[in-house]
């Protein structure tokens, strides 16, 4: 039921609170982008200002919440936390914008979806620190100008062309954030292991990072659930063979694809020869949206090399033909 999802989603939610890396010391990978924060941490403090605005794109889980965070901290600001289909109305961005002290962050996440009018809204905001409201109606109407403090904007999105160019153009930092590899989520594994007081060594630790999609949300869900097996199943410790039968149930295979992974090249390659085919016949294929594919799917099998986004299409790779048992076709022998 749609409250059981909640409550489910809810303890999910304390959870990664509370696995949260609180410094950019526990702040795992990520080298460039935490250099480039570096800087502009160290600019604005020496000139007693706060940072521009910062953009932050990459597929889910990646950390863009989790860097904001550190940068509230860092700057030893506030932060306040949002969600673009939070602000519908334009007194809902009013709303926070008022209540920002001077140097605070304002977290606005999945910001490709804001509404064009809160949009509008933000940019004498972002630019000139001033909030444009309109008073009364029709023949009546007249726009207020309400000073803000100087403020810091960071968006997070996972689709960055989505966003207008207006937008994205007062962004003063855009940064992209990157998956992980496998030793980089080893050792968020460990850590996070250690937190949850569960009892696991580095091979485990190391099985769980190799089917984590290059993604710490992932590796924290899958360490939770290897948990649960080795209890049940096992002494309660994690190694190597006990993460590898409890990922094997619960259809995580050894390069961290689900079901719907493997559903969507099997597809290309059974029902298309492999491509090149269009997304939406993927959608349609696997019951998934096209959006879904394209933001949550698509960027990690690229990344491993086993989907090619071409003009005409999507295309299974060799790599993927071989990973799902068939042989590659001749015409990649080439
Ligand atoms: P996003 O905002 O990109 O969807 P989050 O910042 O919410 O991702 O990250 C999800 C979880 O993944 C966090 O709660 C944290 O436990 C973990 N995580 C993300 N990035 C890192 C990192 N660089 N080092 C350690 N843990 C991380």
């Amino acid at each position: 039921s749609r409250a059981a999802v909640q409550s489910e989603r809810a303890h999910e939610d304390q959870h990664e609170e509370s696995l949260r890396p609180r410094s950019l010391g526990d702040y795992a990978g990520q080298k460039d982008l935490k250099a480039v924060l570096g800087i502009a941490v160290a600019a604005a403090k020496s000139r007693g200002e706060s940072l521009d605005h910062l953009l932050f794109y990459g597929p889910p889980g990646l950390g863009k919440t989790s860097i904001s965070l550190i940068l509230a901290r860092e700057m030893n600001v506030q932060i306040h936390l949002t969600t673009a289909p939070a602000l519908e109305r334009p007194r809902d961005i009013a709303g926070l914008l008022v209540k920002l002290q001077r140097g605070d962050i304002l977290f606005i996440d999945e910001i490709h979806r804001l509404p064009r009018i809160t949009e509008e809204i933000l940019y004498p905001a972002m630019e000139d620190y001033r909030l444009d409201i309109t008073i009364g109606k029709g023949q009546n109407a007249r726009i207020t100008s309400v000073p803000l403090p100087r403020f810091t904007l960071i968006g997070a999105t996972t689709r960055v062309g989505a966003l207008s160019s207006p937008l994205r153009d007062r962004f003063g930092l855009i940064q992209r954030l990157r998956f992980y590899d496998v030793e980089e989520l080893t050792g968020i594994v460990i850590r996070n292991a250690a937190l949850l007081n569960i009892p696991i060594d580095e091979p485990g630790a190391a099985e769980i990072a190799r089917r984590a999609r290059g993604t710490p949300r992932i590796a924290n869900r899958l360490l939770k659930r290897v948990r649960d097996y080795a209890q049940v199943e096992g002494d309660g410790r994690i190694t190597e063979p006990v993460a590898c039968a409890a990922l094997e149930l619960f259809e995580v295979d050894p390069r961290g694809l689900d079901w719907t992974d493997r559903r969507l090249l099997a597809t290309l390659i059974e029902h298309y020869n492999g491509g090149p085919v269009g997304v939406e016949s993927l959608a349609a294929a696997t019951g998934e949206d096209t959006q879904t594919i394209e933001e949550v799917y698509e960027p990690y099998l690229m990344q491993i090399g086993y989907l090619l986004r071409t003009a005409r299409g999507r295309m299974a790779s060799p790599a993927a033909y071989r990973h799902l048992g068939y042989a590659p076709p001749q015409r990649f022998e080439q």
